[in-house]
């Protein structure tokens, strides 16, 4: 069992970094311009929680302006002609890659004095486009340091044979891991498509398959308290888990931004996101249930208030781990204690 478990009841991604490397490792999380076929190909604007940031870092938010999205270019190249424009708008995607990075080492330098570095293409979907545009951007982006881990936020349906390839090339002796971070949510199928995530659970075991043929370490989304889900939902969740056996889960509770069809649904009374209380005990009923082994990456979220409609009384993000633990000791719990084994492993021959 490894020692950071026993100390933190669940397997905490800071300890599992601290074993790996010795020193402190952080993430330096990039929104590399991409978007999101959910929320552009016409299919009615994307999951109903999504807002337009679509999970940034904390040190890019000062102004919260966005960047170019793939295809989007100023409106001074309306005129241009289009390849001009597709360059133009690459160039700007490259210089604000360029600059994120260094602020973010920068950052991570000052404040923990971290030099082991992590790159975390974080935002939207950061596989979608083409094969030549992803070789592209990532090329740029891990230039600009020797980092130890690449990790890539996209959705199962952004995965195919020829992405992981590109992928997992990536892997050398400077670049030890590489991690795909894949957005399940739910177990539930009505529920993904009351979400609208426009994928299946299906979808998803196919794309851990094709990645995990290439050596690629997987990272499950998953939200706890999604409207109409209980219990039993929640325990499809936890066997898809389970099943698929990532290396990793981050776990988050349901966040309502304002702005977002959920908050519509929200304000029509239609479900309540569940407070601190609610999702301390939907997180230990869940953790209980999956592996011990599997790293847990998150275990709340952190959309800033200014854009968070509800849950509106919830703890800070520390007071919020404090409070778990204690109350995983106080009732003898820790990860694993009622996981049981699954006949078959998705991606396993
Ligand atoms: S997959 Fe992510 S970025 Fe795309 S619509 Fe859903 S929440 Fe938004």
């Amino acid at each position: 069992m490894p020692w950071e478990f026993v100390i933190n009841l669940y397997r905490s991604y800071t300890s599992y970094l601290k074993n790996l490397y010795g020193q402190p490792t952080y993430r330096i999380g990039v929104d590399a311009g991409f978007s999101c076929p959910n929320r552009d190909c016409n299919r009615f604007g994307g999951c109903t929680y999504c807002d337009d940031m679509g999970a940034t870092a904390v040190y890019h938010r000062s102004t919260e302006s966005g960047m170019a999205k793939t295809g989007q270019v100023n409106q001074s190249l309306m005129k241009e002609d289009v390849s001009t424009a597709k360059e133009h708008s690459m160039q700007m995607r490259k210089q604000s890659i360029y600059e994120q990075i260094h602020k973010g080492k920068e950052f991570l330098v000052r404040r923990y004095r971290a030099h082991n570095h992590i790159l975390y293409l974080q935002s939207y979907s950061n596989t979608f486009g083409s094969i030549d545009e992803l070789r592209e951007i990532y090329d740029h982006a891990l230039k600009q340091d020797d980092f130890v881990e690449f990790v890539i936020a996209t959705r199962p349906d952004c995965i195919n044979e020829e992405i992981a390839d590109l992928i997992a090339s990536y892997k050398s002796d400077t670049i030890k891991d590489i991690w795909v971070e894949l957005g399940l949510q739910s177990g539930n199928e009505q529920t993904l498509t009351a979400i609208n995530r426009g994928h299946t659970v299906a979808a998803c075991e196919k794309a851990v398959g094709i990645l995990r043929e290439r050596g690629i370490k997987i990272s499950l989304h998953v939200i706890l308290g999604l409207p109409l889900e209980g219990y039993s939902e929640l325990e499809e969740t936890a066997s898809v888990v389970r099943a698929i056996a990532p290396e990793a889960v981050k776990i988050h509770n349901l966040h309502v931004p304002i702005r977002t069809r959920m908050y519509y649904q929200y304000q029509l009374g239609e479900f309540n996101p569940p407070a601190q209380r609610r999702h301390i005990s939907y997180t230990i009923w869940f953790l209980e249930r999956i592996p011990a082994d599997i790293i847990i990456q998150r275990v709340v979220c952190d959309t800033p208030s200014h854009r968070l409609a509800a849950p509106v009384r919830f703890g800070a993000k520390g007071s919020f781990v404090h409070q778990l633990q204690k109350e995983m000791e106080e009732r003898g719990s820790y990860q694993g204690r009622l996981s049981i084994e699954d006949e078959h492993h998705v991606g396993e021959a």
